[in-house]
């Protein structure tokens, strides 16, 4: 049987991946910073929490990160943890850089410690591109243009670093936006849905966002945890653009959202410019042919679908309609 570390396992991906690995027979170790949160907090683990084991540690405390490693002697590390809010890295650039950044190099140092032959994966991020126009792909020149997306490429080239230095398998997956019905509350996306879901049960009469041309490549975030497995089961450790290669406007998002409902977003969707981020990412479009030709992966779900399940979702979150 195999061992997997997730650190980040109670977010989004981290509950996705936990799932996927449970399925395919893993022990599966998975990091918090606090083992004594509020319910929600664990909220997105409900379904397996006595098949895990959960460790407290800090990517910011290097011993809780030594020591995580230490008990779970994994054969695969999954590297989800960060600050991973991009309007948040404009207020917090220094918590931003400690976590998502310096920390990669804490967990990179305890992995070669303690447990050297580990698959080691790296949640790296379109953020990344920031300016470079689209399509963006493996070779395409970073420029970052957020605190987050410049802490990811610090941890990007960490992974190659400890790679190319102590030719352990590290591997960077460079994932696209990737949504679901676990997306956090505050990150666009689910802004949208649960703002229509608002809307339908008469809780709120309006949703302010921000600019509605940005364009991004969405995917599901099941379908990315998927790559991510399969990056590690590969030959050999490589870094691969994870995407749908379809672009799509926060209009486009948000005209179907309420078209999912009958309604229609002009009648209720203020773009704010006080939204407006100090540099925008105006277009983020990944081209995944590596994946798919190199590891074979597809992605299964597509933006109508996915658009409609996280809709469906929130609206049945706040009851029957
Ligand atoms: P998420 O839901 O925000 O989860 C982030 C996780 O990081 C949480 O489980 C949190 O756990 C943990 N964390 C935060 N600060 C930490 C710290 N100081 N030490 C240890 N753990 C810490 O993010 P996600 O959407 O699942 O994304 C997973 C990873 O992929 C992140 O690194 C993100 O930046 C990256 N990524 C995401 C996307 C996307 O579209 N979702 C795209 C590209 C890359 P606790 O609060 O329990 O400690």
């Amino acid at each position: 049987m195999k061992t997997a570390l997730i650190v980040g396992i109670t977010g989004q991906d981290g509950s996705y991946l936990t799932e996927f690995l449970l399925k395919k027979g893993y022990e599966v170790y998975g990091t918090t910073r606090s083992l004594h949160g509020s319910s929600s907090h664990f909220v997105r683990l409900l379904d397996v929490l006595s098949d895990i084991t959960l460790i407290q540690a800090d990517l910011t405390e290097e011993g809780s990160i030594a020591a995580a490693v230490r008990d779970a002697m994994p054969d695969e590390v999954y590297n989800l943890g960060a600050q991973s809010s991009v309007a948040s890295s404009w207020k917090n650039s220094v918590m931003t850089a400690e976590t998502t950044a310096v920390g990669t190099v804490r967990l990179l140092e305890a992995v070669r410690s303690y447990a050297p032959d580990a698959r080691y994966y790296q949640a790296s991020s379109s953020e990344m591109f920031g300016r470079s126009p689209p399509p963006q792909d493996e070779k395409t020149m970073f420029h970052p243009r957020t605190p987050y997306g410049v802490s990811k490429v610090f941890a990007y080239w960490t992974a190659v670093n400890f790679r190319e230095s102590y030719q352990m398998f590290a591997a960077n997956g460079i994932l696209f936006n990737h949504e679901s019905p676990r997306r956090g509350l505050e990150y666009l996306t689910r802004k949208v849905s649960d703002g229509v879901a608002q809307i339908v049960f008469g809780k709120a009469d309006s949703l302010q966002l921000g600019n509605l041309d940005t364009v991004r490549d969405w995917g599901f975030a099941g379908d990315y945890v998927r790559a991510m497995w399969l990056m590690l089961q590969a030959d050999a450790p490589d870094d691969f653009v994870i995407a749908t290669g379809k672009a799509h406007s926060v209009r486009d998002f948000v005209e179907r959202a309420f078209a999912r409902v009958d309604l229609d977003y002009q009648d209720y969707v203020i773009s704010d410019p006080a939204l407006f981020r100090p540099y925008e990412v105006h277009s983020l479009l990944g081209d995944p042919r590596k994946i798919k030709s190199c590891l074979g992966w597809e992605p299964e779900v597509s933006f109508d679908e996915l658009v409609a399940m996280m809709v469906d979702a929130d609206l049945k979150r706040y009851g029957p309609l």
